[in-house]
């Protein structure tokens, strides 16, 4: 019989959703395993007390102050569970009666370290630095007098802002501090004992808690009434687990934890990355393809039904991908490639990349662009810089702006709004902004759903969205390369809804992350599912003639220089030749392959043409993103319409959606 994981819970009231449904189901609904054994055998303390079990090994598996994973960067942390604020919390609060400058003690309730640390950390940088006092958990309050001040945490925090002429709700000053969620707790685990049935038992209990919140407010209010003590009505006790506290740590909690730990730590003197480890759980939003493959196939016979436009299925794509002779791939994706543009055209855009900020708090380990917020070169560019930068653009031609940059906290909604409606009052370009990673981030910052971000941003003169931030588009990648970012989900979820509008966007894939063939077609099915929706259910944008909808596809290797990412991976062209041939079979429902000449160079690219693509991307005027972590092509319009000849095909300038402009725009190099 295996032994349940002796789990560790908290006792405060913000934790019972995340266990009490395990202790308080009937016996038949407690979790087993397949063998019919209990998962978890439950105890609950103080907050502190609880990361102290996990430490020693009293318990295998613990809800911990986060400030603990920076002395256990080794404990697993359960994903998608955390207790967690986005702004006022209700249940930390630093209550005084003078204005905090003038405190000079504050008795603190050492239930909880990680607010502590926070307090501490929110005060220096406000450069205030009291002397602090332990103090029992409960026993705070009764010490606020002229001078002194108290944090207090739980229960007893509740309504100590109308009863204290000054107090800071620590959930509060860090969101308007940093424009992110506070996480105050986690599930971790020692290494090893998790198995995903634990997990999923741990996520299905914080639903279950959820759902019974109401429930949960009653008991605890019965249980205040019975000891005397001071209670608030239960619908307020039902909205604190509502509304007051967050329990999910989705991709913009997770920003904030890392955020926090990094705070936490910089305050300590150690200003490195600070790593989090998650529990791997399988992809839950796109169906794994086939990890094997018992059938037998012949290579040349799938190619020839790819060449004809008939469809590969995943496994299909997997043995392609795998064995396929590189040279027959690119003869079959090139016959689909003259079948789909059969006048030998090849196009190209001039645009310019603008990428207005780099502070970014997703701290993705393969980014060399990045700034922390507050971190030295942090930027974001003025009105009068991008001016310089639109004008010269349509000096050289260019008819577009793609625009990105990182999750900054510090610009609202109304800023890319006021920014975007600007652009279209004094230039003639288009916007092709924003990635859904940056979509996603507004969302959270603003409390939006993503369609309405897309709405006001449409409104505002956003024209079309670039697919960065796909990378690999598989959770197992994902958590390894960049796990504070915007999950597989997110980034499909923000295309969908952006094609309901009408809008089309582009999509992409990065190589070079240790991916496996599974990965790569899990990626491209996840693509190719989506606009087979997008085209099943077209939406058309008034003006347009075409659908919303993904327009082209790109793919490039991954630039390690400066990065954290030590990783020994095929980059080569090889490889790129070989994935870019895979996608033009593979996804027989979008149109348009571009090169990547910046990352591998305009030979390259001109082979590329020959292996399925049919557009050589765009002049861009200006790149910082993939040029900061080592790519350094750069092309005017005639030596990429150069290269196009050379390639055997008539270049032609385009916009975003793939319409020709009127040419020619250079004249043919005059032969000798
Ligand atoms: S890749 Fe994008 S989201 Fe990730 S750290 Fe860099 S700028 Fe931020």
């Amino acid at each position: 019989m295996a032994q349940p994981l002796r789990l560790c819970a908290v006792t405060f009231f913000n934790a019972w959703p995340l266990f009490r449904p395990l202790v308080e189901c009937r016996p038949e609904k407690v979790p087993v395993d397949d063998d019919g054994d209990p998962l978890f055998s439950v105890s609950d303390k103080l907050p502190s007390a609880c990361a102290a079990a996990l430490a020693n090994g009293e318990a295998d598996v613990a809800l911990v102050p986060v400030a603990a994973l920076l002395e256990h960067p080794e404990w697993v942390v359960v994903p998608d569970i955390a207790i967690a604020a986005r702004g006022a919390v209700r249940t930390v609060v630093l209550a005084c009666d003078v204005p905090l400058a003038a405190v000079t003690r504050i008795h603190v309730d050492m239930a909880s370290r990680t607010s502590v640390a926070l307090m501490r950390v929110i005060l220096a940088e406000r450069g205030l630095h009291p002397e602090l006092i332990d103090a029992p958990h409960g026993s705070g309050a009764a010490k606020i007098g002229e001078t002194d001040a108290a944090l207090v945490i739980g229960g007893p925090a509740f309504g100590l802002t109308d009863k204290h002429a000054h107090t800071l709700d620590l959930g509060d000053a860090w969101f308007s501090t940093t424009g992110l969620p506070l996480v105050f707790a986690v599930w971790a685990a020692r290494p090893g004992v998790l198995t995903e049935a634990h997990v999923a038992a741990l996520q299905a209990t914080r639903d279950k808690g959820l759902k019974h919140a109401e429930a949960h407010a009653r008991t605890f209010r019965d249980g205040k009434v019975e000891a005397g003590e001071p209670v608030l009505s239960e619908a307020s006790y039902a909205d604190y687990l509502r509304r007051s506290i967050r329990y999910r740590l989705d991709a913009y909690a997770r920003n904030g934890l890392v955020e926090l730990l990094t705070r936490l730590q910089g305050h300590r003197g150690r200003p490195e990355p600070v790593d989090v480890q998650f529990f791997a759980q399988p992809h839950a939003t796109v169906a794994p393809v086939p990890s094997s493959t018992p059938r037998q196939f012949d290579c040349s016979a799938l190619l020839d039904r790819a060449a004809e436009g008939g469809r590969l299925d995943p496994a299909e794509a997997m043995v392609l991908y795998d064995h396929a002779d590189l040279w027959a791939l690119g003869r079959a994706a090139d016959q689909r490639r003259q079948a789909l543009h059969p006048d030998g055209v090849v196009t190209y855009i001039v645009d310019r990349n603008v990428n207005y900020t780099n502070v970014c708090t997703a701290r993705c380990k393969f980014c060399n662009f990045y700034t922390p917020p507050g971190g030295k070169g942090a930027y974001v560019l003025s009105r009068e810089t991008l001016a310089g930068k639109f004008a010269e653009t349509e000096a050289l031609g260019g008819i577009q702006i793609l625009l990105q940059g990182g999750l900054n906290p510090d610009l609202p909604l109304t800023w890319y709004e006021d920014f975007f409606r600007w652009t279209k009052a004094n230039f003639k370009l288009s916007l092709h902004a924003l990635s859904p990673t940056e979509i996603v981030h507004l969302a959270n910052l603003e409390d939006l759903e993503i369609r309405e971000v897309l709405v006001r941003l449409r409104a505002a003169g956003m024209d079309s969205l670039p697919g960065g931030g796909a990378e690999i588009l598989h959770e197992e990648v994902r958590g390894r390369i960049s796990p504070f970012k915007n999950s597989t989900g997110d980034w499909l979820e923000v295309m969908r809804q952006a094609h309901r509008l009408g809008m089309v966007s582009t999509c992409t894939m990065v190589f070079g992350f240790q991916e496996t063939a599974e990965h790569i077609v899990t990626h491209l099915t996840a693509l190719r599912d989506l606009q087979d929706e997008a085209l099943a259910n077209p939406v058309t944008e008034a003006g347009q003639d075409k659908p919303g909808r993904f327009t082209a596809f790109i793919t490039w290797p991954f630039q390690a220089d400066g990065t954290r990412l030590k990783l020994r991976d095929d980059t080569s062209p090889w490889r790129y030749l070989r994935l870019q041939a895979l996608a033009r079979l593979y996804l027989d429902n979008i149109d348009n392959l571009q090169v990547s000449w910046p990352t591998l160079g305009p030979d390259v690219g001109e082979v590329a043409l020959r292996f399925g693509a049919n557009d050589f991307g765009s002049v861009m005027i200006e790149e910082n993103v993939v040029s900061q972590a080592g790519a350094h092509f750069m092309l005017t319009a005639d030596l990429i319409e150069h290269h196009i000849r050379q390639a055997g095909f008539e270049p032609s300038r385009r916009t975003v959606r793939y319409d020709r402009l009127p040419g020619p725009h250079i004249a043919p190099a005059a032969s000798a």
